[in-house]
């Protein structure tokens, strides 16, 4: 069995039994679809592997290829799949649904859309209660920065560097990592210094981080902001975890500019961080403006943009639409998804399991010199690779090598950050310890032999 790989030392990391069998894969081989896939889909469609996976089938934390192997999905789709692959709560919502109505625009009234609205706005603090509905979390971030521009009246809105926002022209503007940019128009996006406290020059001291913002804003602007654009945890940028401090100071210096707050939740909410449902509130901030997409549809394509109704007024002087933003098989899975994570506590689950995980995860950098940090919330953590520790030089092709090791032990992981040599950890919110174990174990086996 591929967990059962032979080790001198006798040692085995054992991947958790699972009660699910997928039945037998009938379709085209992975050589068939690549070449495909090489002839008909552009280039810049990449995969995690250089050898990619034919992924067939999902069963919550678990994925199966075409060969019937199982691997634990520690990556979750991208932080996508919140409640599990293939929830049967969220399925059975989703057929409901299809079953019933298919698609209906905004434009008639239908019961699936604003209940979900409802219910999502319950979930947020303050006075965040209007929800805008679309589906993915590049519109999402389009529109509340561009509702902010309205609202204030100004232009200018600063991201943090080593930000990703999303890819159209006005998020690739806010995204600010060289890999993820093309040299297209993307006016009016600052990029303040970032609050990394492992890379970062100012170490972890989130107060001088927030005075370089004060900064931007003095000498790059007119002085007066459209407003302030962050993740909580910046995820594709390689789960970094902001300076303790900056977030509060932020805040407070973007608000006496005259801008708005928008808080891009699209990886760290929905629970993900464990101590709290978004990412935000771990910093002890309330935004203006909520974005969100991932882990809100558990994988189905859905995004939206939370405010309040003084903020969402401003887009009421002429017609907004998006054909697809509510459509109501997409929030009849929104609302499956939120009451997924109440009923199996799910917040509570990736703050325990995560605990865990971060905590044999730092015992193994104590362990290896390869590893130089550990850090994330939740089931949002990243391990970064170094091949010095003192000069932080980062280890890329220990990386891919690790990576394609896991794959074969049966643990998939992401890859991020600006030189790709952090391994982001964001499985679905069901992953047990057993997974876990299984996970440090397999990266354990892999570096031992390196
Ligand atoms: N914001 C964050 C924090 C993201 O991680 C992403 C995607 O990875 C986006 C926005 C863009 O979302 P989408 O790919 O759904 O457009």
């Amino acid at each position: 069995a591929q967990s059962e790989v032979d080790n001198n030392d006798g040692f085995v990391p054992k991947m958790p039994s699972f009660d699910y069998s997928p039945p037998p894969y009938t379709g085209p081989s992975a050589d068939e679809i690549l070449s495909k896939r090489k002839e008909y889909l552009s280039p810049a469609m990449f995969t995690l592997y250089s050898k990619p996976l034919n992924i067939v089938d999902g069963r919550m934390q678990y994925l199966f290829d075409d060969k019937g192997r199982r691997y634990v999905d520690a990556f979750g789709g991208i932080a996508t799949v919140c409640c599990g692959h293939c929830h049967p709560d969220v399925v059975e919502a989703i057929v409901n649904q299809t079953k019933r109505l298919q698609h209906s625009t905004i434009l008639y009234l239908n019961h699936a859309i604003a209940d979900f609205a409802e219910a999502l706005a319950n979930k947020l603090p303050g006075n965040l209660k209007v929800v805008f509905l679309t589906n993915s979390g590049t519109e999402a971030n389009e529109l509340a920065m561009m509702m902010a521009r309205l609202y204030t009246g100004c232009h200018d809105i600063i991201s943090l560097r080593n930000a990703y926002h999303g890819n159209a022209a006005g998020t690739m503007g806010a995204t600010a990592q060289s890999n993820w940019k093309f040299n297209v128009i993307q006016s009016g996006v600052h990029h303040a210094v970032n609050p990394d406290p492992y890379r970062g020059v100012f170490g972890s001291d989130g107060e001088k981080y927030a005075r370089d913002v004060q900064d931007l804003i003095q000498f790059g602007t007119s002085g007066n902001i459209a407003g302030f654009i962050s993740e909580a945890i910046q995820g594709v940028g390689g789960i970094i975890e902001l300076a303790p401090g900056y977030m509060p100071a932020v805040y407070s210096t973007i608000k006496k500019a005259g801008g708005l707050c928008i808080a891009d939740e699209v990886q760290a909410g929905f629970a993900r961080t464990g101590s709290h449902f978004w990412g935000f509130e771990n910093h002890g901030v309330v935004p203006d403006i909520v974005t969100m997409a991932k882990g809100i549809g558990n994988g189905i394509p859905l995004g939206a943009v939370v405010t309040t109704p003084e903020i969402a007024t401003v887009l009421t002087c002429r017609s907004y639409f998006n054909t697809f933003g509510g459509n109501p098989v997409c929030t009849a899975a929104g609302l499956a998804v939120l009451k997924v994570i109440e009923k199996e506590k799910l917040q509570e689950n990736a703050f325990v399991v995560g605990t865990y995980l971060k905590e044999r995860l730092t015992a193994l950098k104590d362990k290896y010199d390869l590893i130089g940090d550990v850090r994330g919330r939740g089931l949002m953590l990243g391990v970064e690779l170094v091949t010095d520790q003192e000069l932080k030089t980062p280890a890329k092709l220990e990386t891919l090598h690790v990576m394609d090791q896991l794959k074969e032990t049966g643990v998939l992981v992401g890859k991020g950050g600006i030189y790709g040599n952090v391994f982001r950890i964001t499985p679905p919110l069901c992953f047990t310890k057993e997974d876990a174990d299984f996970l440090v174990d397999a990266m354990d086996y892999i570096m031992a032999k390196m």
